[in-house]
Order: structure tokens, then C-alpha cells, then sequence
């Protein structure tokens, strides 16, 4: 337990990381979770903001262990990166996640895009291009129906390296979308320079949409800049009608949040897509 407080995450419920028993560490712990297919993967619908239709779905990880319950992301995920075992979580998140992508296909045969996320240890690691070719033979699932979500923690990583991966990705007909974006402009010299095709505006700034005089809030500004730079740009974490007109009316590209979906189980999203099939 005592690494997991070294950390300072945040307590998701009741049970947490540090109510394991004494003698298992996080490591057997999450290497019996892999094991034991406690890990599971739910799915966030992203749609075009003018047109409102379809436009892809975000993966999440979700844990359920029968020890602690419902882990989050958040608590789980950095711990990974900080033990060195995201590489093979990487691995089994993106393999998971093309296999559910052709059962999806099936289902609702438009060119969706499917956003993954990538820890920047896992992009940076000189294995992540060839496993990932190799899932993308092995599942049959298309470079183009795939997106990388990425966080700003990758401009820490040497220029050159960077646009490597990045160029290497996009050889394969892979998207490149930025997460979180807003919380620093030291970074935008190089943001233009890197083949990144979608900004996501940090949920922060959509949040205060609300709360402030809508005619020059800094989200239209960075609209425009993502534009400025050829990428389209999503709203994350929507929650409310008066942002989305907002967004809208900033020509905002599209947008992701509980307005219009929470991250669905399989079931339920295989229901959406059945159900928006018929309209
Ligand atoms: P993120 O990439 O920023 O994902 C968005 C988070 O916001 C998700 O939380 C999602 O459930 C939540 N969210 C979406 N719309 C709304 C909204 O309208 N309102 C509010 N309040 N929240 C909304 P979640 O699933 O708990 O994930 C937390 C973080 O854990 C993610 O943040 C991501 O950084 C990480 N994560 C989750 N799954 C994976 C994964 O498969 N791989 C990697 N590398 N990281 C992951
Ligand atoms: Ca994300
Ligand atoms: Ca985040």
C-alpha cells in the first residue's frame, strides 16, 4: 500500500488500491486482475455538432475487482505507468478494443472512428509501432478507423522522436487527436509542427461556459486556433444544452459528454448503434 500513497490518488468508493491485503502487491494483484478478465473496456458515443450524427466513440477501461469493486481509471492507470506494466496493459487494451470494433462494424457499418488512449509511455516505447501493426493485422481492423488520443505530457519527449511515431502512425491511415487541450500554450510551436489531425478541449473550459459572459469566452479562441492549424476540434465532457449551442455556434467540429451519451457497457452501446441505425 505504501507506493499507492506515495502517489496521492484520489478514492473512487468505498474499497480501493490500498485495501489490499498486506502481502499482495499491485503487481500480482493487477497481473491476476489481467488474468482473471476483470479488466473490461465501456465505450463514450462522439458526434458532429452540427449534423448530430455518429461520429465514433471513445474506449475506456473500466476494473471490477471482486476484492475492491469498481476501480477507477484514474487511480489504476498511473499506477500502471509508474510499475512499468502499461506496455502489456496497452497491449491487451488495444487488442480488446479492435476486437470489439469488427463485432461494432457489424453492427453499424459506417466508417466510425474508435479513440484509444495512449499513456506517452507507451508511445514512446520502441516496441509500441510493432505491436500495434501487429493487432491491427491479427484483428483486421483498418489504420483509419483508428484514433490515438494522446496527453500533453508528450511534448516533454524529444522533438525528433515524437514526429517519428507520430509520422509511422499515420502511415498507417491512423488519427492523431490531442487530449485535454488548453492547459498550456508553451507547447504550440511544436503542436503545429506534428501531424495531429484533432484537438479535445479540456473539460474545464467547456464547464465554464456556463458560468461566464458567452460572447468572448477563450473557448471560440481556441476553436478558431485548432482550425487556424487545419485540425477539427471536440468538446469534452458536454453536459449541459447551453454549451452545446455555444459550441455550435463557434463551429466547434464535435463533441463528447453526458448530454449525449455517458460511457455505455457493450450491450448498450451494440443498442445505440441498433437503434441509430434505424433513423
Ligand atoms: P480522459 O481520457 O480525459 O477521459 C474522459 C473522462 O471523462 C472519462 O473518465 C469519462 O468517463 C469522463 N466523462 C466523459 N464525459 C463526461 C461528462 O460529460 N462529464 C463528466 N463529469 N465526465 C465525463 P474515466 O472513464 O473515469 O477515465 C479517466 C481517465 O483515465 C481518462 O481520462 C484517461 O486519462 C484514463 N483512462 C481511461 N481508460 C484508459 C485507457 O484505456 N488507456 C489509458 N491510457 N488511459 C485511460
Ligand atoms: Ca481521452
Ligand atoms: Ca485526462
Amino acid at each position: 500500500a505504501k507506493d499507492h500513497k506515495e502517489i496521492g490518488f484520489e478514492f473512487y468508493n468505498d474499497h480501493a488500491l490500498t485495501d489490499l491485503p498486506e502481502k499482495t502487491d499491485f503487481d500480482t494483484h493487477f497481473n491476476l486482475a489481467l488474468e482473471n478478465e476483470e479488466f473490461y473496456l465501456v465505450f463514450q458515443p462522439q458526434y458532429f455538432a452540427s449534423s448530430k450524427k455518429l461520429r465514433g466513440f471513445e474506449v475506456l477501461t473500466r476494473w471490477y475487482s471482486p476484492i475492491l469493486g469498481n476501480v477507477n481509471p484514474a487511480q489504476f492507470i498511473p499506477i500502471a505507468e509508474k510499475k512499468g506494466l502499461m506496455i502489456l496493459f496497452g497491449q491487451w487494451i488495444l487488442t480488446e478494443a479492435c476486437e470489439k470494433y469488427k463485432k461494432i462494424q457489424s453492427l453499424y457499418p459506417h466508417n466510425i472512428i474508435m479513440s484509444v488512449n495512449i499513456s506517452s509511455i507507451e508511445l514512446m516505447d520502441p516496441t509500441f509501432f510493432p505491436m500495434v501493426k501487429n493487432i491491427l493485422n491479427n484483428t483486421g481492423v483498418s489504420g483509419k478507423n483508428i484514433e490515438f488520443e494522446i496527453s500533453e505530457s508528450i511534448f516533454k519527449a524529444p522533438m525528433a522522436q515524437l514526429t517519428d511515431i507520430l509520422k509511422k502512425l499515420k502511415e498507417l491511415d491512423i488519427q492523431i487527436a490531442l487530449d485535454d487541450f488548453g492547459n498550456s500554450i508553451s507547447y504550440l510551436n511544436k503542436l503545429q509542427k506534428l501531424p495531429i489531425d484533432t484537438i479535445k478541449i479540456n473539460k474545464v473550459f467547456i464547464d465554464d461556459i456556463d458560468n461566464s459572459e458567452v460572447s468572448n469566452h477563450p473557448v471560440a479562441s481556441m476553436v478558431s486556433l485548432g482550425h487556424s492549424m487545419n485540425m477539427s476540434v471536440l468538446a469534452k465532457g458536454v453536459e449541459t444544452n447551453t454549451q452545446f449551442d455555444y459550441l455550435k455556434k463557434q463551429h466547434c467540429d464535435c463533441i463528447q459528454g453526458y448530454l449525449f451519451g455517458k460511457p455505455l457497457k457493450e450491450i448498450t452501446f451494440h443498442r445505440l448503434l441498433e437503434e441509430l441505425i434505424l433513423y
